[in-house]
């Protein structure tokens, strides 16, 4: 068999690497050597060549975005299809161990997976049913707490408290697990805890996957956290293979609990392992990796590695120093107006920010520009409020022990249930420890309620037994649509009559849409229905609708991990914002900023962009940044400084849609330039920053040197221009 195609395009550290005996492996690599390229190969090798089946191969990823893009360009590679194979995010993983033996797990067949959203909320009902001081002990340290304690494996018997901060949050994470466990819910550091406890426990099912997954393949290796290597090291046993790729230098998630040590570890723990590196960088031109290189060389305790490129020099990296963060977007976009003209494609570019409150005014100015846009883990179609009431509606029909959707659906919309009653619920759900469903139901029973509220109560009862009659038998989507409709939900937000609630009436139909387009794969005997909840709260976001409009992509440093895009924006490259203000004062957490900073720069193919602002309003506060430290840790011969006044171009049918912010002409009518130095009788010298209105009403901001940030207004200023 000609198998010569599997090793084209392939360099010989790469080729080795995809062609090596069946052994455990390394691949330590910095950014864009193809290590990626070098796992998919890998893959193809093993299942072509090495003849394994697909099902004996399990690869994990970091995003279901990624799991899906491997496996298409697994089946590309070999021209067949490997259904049967095991691909996708440990979490994803989890899950399907778990479906599979649920019983072993100790969970009931329809157990349901809590979100971070619904599970702040059940850790603050826990937190008041405790009579905790919430000021005192707020619910996000709780959440943030108990989700790091089960990423390192531990349980709440596990903790020794010794003070009181402590002990009380290991009471609350105690109780909050044991409403969990009532309730059948699963949250998603218990997903990874849980598939762990079975694999270790349970000496059938793992012996099963170990005889199953002889070769067990991870990406980004650098940020696995504890749970997630031992897992892989469960599954490995003695017997199969394991091969790690990752880039120490990439490890951006040691504030959610990763540990780049873990590469170490590996190498302890897997000593027969062979560790290949590869050094030619295929991604980016010499002026940004050498510049990437540069910055990366800042950090202490790196592992070390070599990463050159033949390719050509391309262009100097721009560097634009703006005003605001109007002006900043303001230049992006016409950034983009310009790479639109030279005949690029929007898909082409990305724009990725630090924080994600950074995107509203790039979108405002992209709209006003008409540039397409899409957003990577902004608010998730799953997480908007009127999709989650419906499928809240949907799990507690098919699964009445479910108190996360009680709670949200028990008076939504509203049936006169109030708080009262609520509270009384819930209280004879922890009296009698029955899930809030049968507590409501004895309530009603034994006549513990007012005439009222014993009736309402009772009809949400009927309601839901009544709903799931009408489901039975009947096609996901007909089940959506009932549950919206005759539940009231659709009804409510119809008689809203305002704009967001118009948007949810569509929403709730385009849920409608998406249950019927979901293709259920029938793993693990799942339900359709459980299968698209599933789905639901472990997709992260990253697939949109118009996944195939030409649209510019806006995320987060930390979810382009592993993309590469031909002209890459980084914004808002500032001291205080990046790196953040909270890593400022720890050696620890600046390097991890700087490894983002890293990640970042190495997305960019041809053209990297840089920008910061001097003044930006962010979360409500005007704030006041020099740039980066790591523009200053930058070769200066490799950028290249951008100072111009930026005007972006709008179609005539868009006008008078933007906000924010008046256009340069009006500016020029003030008589004054952003950036221009100007003396206040009071307030001293300072720069003109920002200005908004025209004519009389006009007014500009100037940041004092002395005295900070002020508006003012232009006719009344006595401003003298220097
Ligand atoms: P990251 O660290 O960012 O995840 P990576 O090491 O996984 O990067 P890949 O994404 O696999 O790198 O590869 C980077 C780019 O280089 C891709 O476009 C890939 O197709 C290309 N590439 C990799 N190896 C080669 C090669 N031998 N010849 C030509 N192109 C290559
Ligand atoms: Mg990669």
């Amino acid at each position: 068999m000609d198998v010569s195609y599997l090793l084209d395009g392939l360099n010989d550290k790469q080729r080795e690497a995809v062609s090596a005996a069946e052994q455990d492996m390394l691949v330590l690599a910095g950014a864009g050597s193809g290590k990626t390229r070098v796992l998919v190969h890998r893959i193809a090798w093993l299942i072509q060549v090495m003849q394994h089946s697909p099902m004996s191969v399990m690869a994990v990823t970091f995003t279901n975005k990624a799991a899906a893009e491997m496996r298409g360009r697994i089946e590309a590679l070999m021209g067949r299809d490997v259904r049967q194979m095991w691909i996708g995010t440990f979490h994803g993983l989890a899950h399907r161990l778990l479906r599979a033996h649920y019983k072993d797990a100790g969970l009931p067949q329809s157990f349901q997976i809590l979100d971070s959203d619904d599970q702040l909320r059940l850790v603050k009902r826990t937190i008041r049913a405790l009579n905790i001081d919430e000021k005192q002990w707020p619910a996000k340290q709780a959440q943030w707490y108990i989700n790091a304690k089960k990423d390192e494996g531990l349980r709440a018997h596990h903790i020794d408290a010794y003070d009181i901060a402590e002990q009380t949050h290991k009471q609350i994470y105690q109780t909050y697990q044991e409403s969990c466990d009532r309730a059948g819910l699963v949250d998603f550091a218990e997903l990874l805890l849980r598939a762990h406890e079975l694999l270790r426990d349970n000496q059938y099912v793992r012996e099963h996957y170990q005889r199953r997954f002889r070769h067990i393949l991870v990406d980004e290796f650098q940020d696995t956290n504890a749970i997630q290597y031992a897992w892989v090291q469960l599954l490995a046993g003695q017997d199969n293979r394991v091969t790690i790729v990752g880039d120490d230098d990439q490890s951006i998630y040691g504030w959610r609990g990763a540990q780049v040590e873990n590469l170490q570890h590996f190498l302890r723990d897997f000593p027969q392992a062979e560790t290949i590196r590869l050094e030619q960088n295929y991604r980016s031109t010499s002026t940004i990796l050498n510049a990437a290189n540069q910055v990366i060389a800042n950090n202490s305790d790196r592992l070390g590695k070599d990463l050159w490129t033949d390719g050509h020099s391309g262009e100097p990296i721009r560097v634009y120093a703006a005003f605001n963060e109007q002006d900043e977007a303001r230049y992006v976009v016409s950034s983009i107006q310009q790479w639109l003209e030279q005949g690029n494609a929007l898909q082409d570019v990305a724009i990725l920010y630090r924080s994600n409150a950074q995107s509203r005014v790039l979108e405002e100015t992209l709209l006003y520009a008409s540039i397409a846009y899409r957003i990577y883990g902004g608010l998730r179609f799953f997480d908007r409020q009127e999709i989650k009431d419906a499928l809240a509606y949907l799990r507690l029909i098919s699964n009445r022990i479910d108190d996360a959707a009680f709670e949200r659906v028990i008076n939504t919309p509203s049936r006169g249930i109030g708080d009262r009653t609520l509270g009384l619920i819930r209280e004879a759900s922890r009296d009698q420890k029955l899930p809030l469903w049968d507590a409501a139901k004895f309530l009603v029973r034994e006549n513990l309620l007012t005439g009222r509220a014993k009736n309402a109560v009772q009809g949400f009862i009927s309601l839901i037994d009544t709903l799931e009659d009408e489901c039975i038998d009947r096609p996901l989507s007909k089940q959506t649509d009932i549950a919206i409709k005759r539940s009231g939900l659709m009804a409510m937000y119809e008689s809203e009559k305002s704009e967001k609630a118009e948007t949810r009436v569509e929403n709730l139909g385009e849920l409608v849409s998406a249950t019927e387009s979901f293709m259920p794969t029938g793993e693990e005997d799942m339900s359709p229905l459980a299968e698209f909840l599933a789905h639901a709260a472990l997709e992260a976001g990253e697939e949109q609708a118009d996944e195939h409009q030409d649209a510019v992509q806006l995320m987060t440093l930390h979810s382009a991990k592993g993309l590469e895009f031909p002209l890459v924006f980084m914004v808002g490259v500032e001291e205080g914002l990046f790196p953040s203000q909270q890593s400022m004062g720890e050696p620890g957490r600046l390097e991890e900023e700087r490894r983002l900073c890293y990640v970042g720069m190495t997305r960019a193919k041809q053209q990297l962009v840089i920008t910061h602002a001097e003044s930006r309003r962010l979360y409500g506060q005007e704030q006041f940044h020099r740039k980066s430290r790591f523009i200053g840790e930058m070769p200066p011969e490799a950028l290249h400084e951008v100072r111009m006044q930026t005007k972006v171009s709008q179609p005539a049918a868009q006008r008078g849609r933007f906000h924010s912010g008046a256009s340069h002409e009006t500016f020029e009518q003030t008589g004054y330039q952003l950036g221009q130095r100007v003396l206040h009788q009071t307030f001293g010298e300072g720069t003109v920053i920002n200005y908004e209105g025209s004519g009389a009403q006009s007014r500009i901001q100037i940041n004092f040197d002395e005295k900070g940030s002020k508006w003012l207004v232009v006719a009344y200023a006595k401003l003298t221009p220097l």
